[in-house]
């Protein structure tokens, strides 16, 4: 209880200490709202309170404990009690026994020293009288009274010894039972100091823990303190220096609106001095831009005018699974290493050599062949007409060259895709839109592949508005701006004579199929308009059909097809010596492809060759064909252009080539030099009227 008293009050100081910390720790709470420690502080405070619930909690439980050992108490002084009144009866029970066994001794021994008189009487009596063995009778019942006494009170005797045995059973088991109470009452009173001292353990640490902690947070909130109260004093010359900058700003702020006018007056002048420089400096650009505009259409003309304005290359294709094996599909064509214009051709045993424009071996890739025609596709975005032929027989590679395949497309997909990246690189200066249709002349009946009804048969008439163009009434004609547009028309084409014909591979080697490409442009600057067409044509087979060979339709289709490729020869030959009248009307193809073919256009024609010994005869008749339209010359290169707002004194101006025809079909026509002093050279100009003007021949 002594020790209890203790704890107590040492729980009342701990319970003024932690009093005395709460207090400390609600102070700084409010002197520093924001202050960094406030968080960290606010979870030592929900700690100190938890901690505060565990105290109770073990004050609870110490309650208990007291309570208990107060019961404890309560049954032990009870038990010592009992154990009092216990040996209290034991004692005056032994007191009692031992009173009555002195009794007991004490008549016994009276009883013994009567005995000697009895036998004295009893010898007495044999020796006396019968008065005297009556009185020994008497005594004899007396003695056996007083024996039956003395069995009685050893009887007696025998009880109380037997009683006294059973007192100190009773009194060793009540000892026992002390001694049980009594180690019981040591072990609950070790029990209670057991837990009392780990109480006091408990309670203990629980103290120096929130007391450490309290420690570690007292400490925490004076760095705090001590920190805040360092950036107050760094922070102090801050706010002197800040409010004298402020006060500076201000001062400059009341000044600033004078400041800016001036500012503002002066960077207008400039500004105004700056936009006129600017302006004569643009002036002068625009005026310089014109010149080299002009100059660059001279010096193009000029490259075109010496390669000629026909120009004829050859392709050789390579050898392959179609053409069999054996003699009849060896190789007959060689190229000269030196000299990538020359083809030799080994037929019936004789070799023969053509010349060429250029000569491509069958290791050239598409790529190869349409760097060759890249300068012609890209003159057509300056106005002027361009025609491409593949000519050649059946399966001499002519849709390989034009159309390619999927994954390695020919002349037509990336002439289109080369027009669309050169005129996105003008597109600040000129606005170009490109138009396609595409048409195919069978039997000389012109068909529109993109239109509606395929099988209607098309014309060609003059333009009502007296220009002397010529157009076809109904032909389609879909603007392209990507790739992907190119593709779908081409595809769509395609499904167009796949669905008129059955057999289209053998159909397409009979009939002529035409990309007709139409780019438009106008410069913004200039107003200066240029229309440019780009024909691609992918034409029949040249073979020649024996007449004894060929029956019904496949003859009418041989006749025409051979009447169509004359009527080009025709033209070609007819332009090149500049007769009068040139013979367009004779077929289709020709009369479609006028104005592209006349005066100031440009041709080119692939002469498309199968490598191997069976297909001599055509070959050379192609090399033939080829190297006599190479030596045909075309008028002068010059632009269908229209002015809109050309300024009168500007105009454009070039030389064009006007050379004599040369004799014969081996002759080379390709102009060498010499331009300026040819004699008969023409001079042209364009004059503002905003019409095209015809092209003199
Ligand atoms: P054409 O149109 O003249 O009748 P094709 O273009 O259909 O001939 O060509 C006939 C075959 O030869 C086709 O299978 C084609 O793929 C192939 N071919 C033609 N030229 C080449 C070439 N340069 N490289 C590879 N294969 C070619
Ligand atoms: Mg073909």
């Amino acid at each position: 209880m002594v020790e209890n008293e203790r704890l107590r009050q040492e729980m009342r100081r701990c319970e003024a200490e932690l009093q005395e910390l709460q207090e400390l720790q609600a102070k700084p709470a409010t002197p520093c709202p924001g202050c960094e420690h406030s968080q960290e502080s606010a979870q030592l405070r929900n700690r100190l309170s938890q901690l505060q619930l565990e105290v109770a909690e073990n004050k609870g439980m110490l309650s208990e404990l007291n309570l208990e050992v107060q019961q404890k108490t309560d049954r032990l002084a009870e038990v010592e009690l009992r154990l009092k009144d216990c040996l209290a009866e034991k004692a005056q029970e032994e007191e009692r026994l031992s009173r009555r066994l002195r009794d007991s001794h004490e008549t016994i021994a009276s009883l013994r020293a009567q005995s000697p008189p009895v036998k004295y009487i009893i010898k007495t009596v044999e020796v006396e009288s019968s008065k005297t063995k009556q009185a020994l009778s008497e005594c004899q019942a007396r003695n056996q009274h007083l024996q039956e006494q003395v069995a009685m009170q050893r009887q007696v005797l025998k009880e109380m010894e037997q009683q006294l045995q059973s007192s100190h059973q009773l009194t060793a088991q009540l000892r026992a039972q002390i001694a049980m109470y009594e180690s019981e009452l040591e072990r609950a009173h070790g029990q209670m100091l057991e837990e009392m001292q780990s109480l006091e353990e408990d309670k203990n640490r629980a103290i120096e823990e929130a007391f450490a902690r309290a420690q570690v947070e007292m400490k925490a909130v004076h760095e705090n303190l001590a920190g805040v109260r360092t950036n107050l004093l760094t922070l102090q010359p801050a706010l002197r220096t800040l409010t004298n900058d402020y006060n500076g700003l201000k001062r400059q702020v009341r000044g600033f609106p004078l400041l800016l006018q001036e500012a503002l007056r002066s960077v207008k002048a400039e500004i105004g001095q700056a936009i006129e420089e600017v302006n004569s400096s643009n002036q002068e650009l625009l005026r310089k831009y014109r010149r080299e505009l002009q100059l660059r259409k001279k010096c193009h003309n000029e490259l075109v005018r010496l390669k000629g304005n026909i120009r004829v290359i050859a392709r050789v294709r390579p050898v392959t699974k179609e053409d069999g094996e054996g003699p009849e599909a060896t190789n007959a064509v060689t190229f000269d290493s030196d000299d990538d214009s020359i083809i030799h051709l080994l037929h019936k045993g004789k070799p023969v050599s053509f010349e060429l424009d250029k000569v491509f071996s069958p290791q050239a890739s598409q790529q190869d062949v349409f760097q060759e025609v890249q300068a012609l596709i890209t003159s057509c975005i300056d106005g002027f007409n361009v025609c491409i032929f593949a000519y050649g027989q059946t399966g001499a590679g002519k849709t390989y060259t034009m159309e390619g395949t999927p994954e390695n497309p020919g002349i037509n997909q990336r002439a289109l895709q080369l027009l669309f990246s050169e005129v996105q690189e003008k597109a600040s200066d000129w606005e170009y839109t490109i138009t396609v249709s595409a048409a195919e002349i069978y039997n000389e009946a012109l068909r529109d592949l993109l239109g509606k009804e395929p099988q209607e048969k098309l014309e060609i008439r003059l333009c009502p508005d007296g220009s002397g163009q010529l157009y076809v009434p109904g032909l389609t004609e879909f603007q392209v701006r990507s790739v992907d547009d190119i593709n779908k028309v081409f595809e769509f084409g395609h499904t167009n004579r796949t669905t008129e014909f059955t057999n289209l591979n053998e159909h397409s080697s009979r009939s002529h199929a035409l990309l007709i490409v139409t780019v438009r442009g106008v410069d913004g600057s200039t107003g200066l308009r240029t229309t440019g067409k780009l024909n691609l044509v992918d034409l029949a087979g040249s073979e020649r059909v024996g007449k004894s060979g060929a029956e019904g339709n496949r003859l009418r289709e041989a006749q025409h097809i051979n009447k169509s490729l004359s009527a080009l020869g025709d033209v070609i030959a007819a332009l090149r010596s500049r007769q009068g009248h040139v013979p367009f009307r004779n077929s289709k193809l020709t009369y479609l492809l006028q104005d592209s073919l006349s005066g100031d256009s440009k041709t080119l024609m692939v002469v498309q060759v199968s490598p191997v010994e069976k297909n001599t005869s055509e070959t050379l008749y192609s090399l033939k064909f080829a190297e006599r339209v190479r030596s045909v010359e075309l008028g002068p290169g010059s632009r269908r252009a229209e002015l809109g707002s050309w300024s009168s004194q500007e105009h454009l101006e070039w030389e064009p080539a006007c050379q004599t025809p040369q004799p014969t079909a081996r002759a080379h026509s390709a102009p060498s030099s010499g331009t300026s002093s040819r004699p008969g050279s023409i001079r042209r100009k364009l004059q503002p009227s905003g019409k095209s003007r015809p092209v003199p021949v």
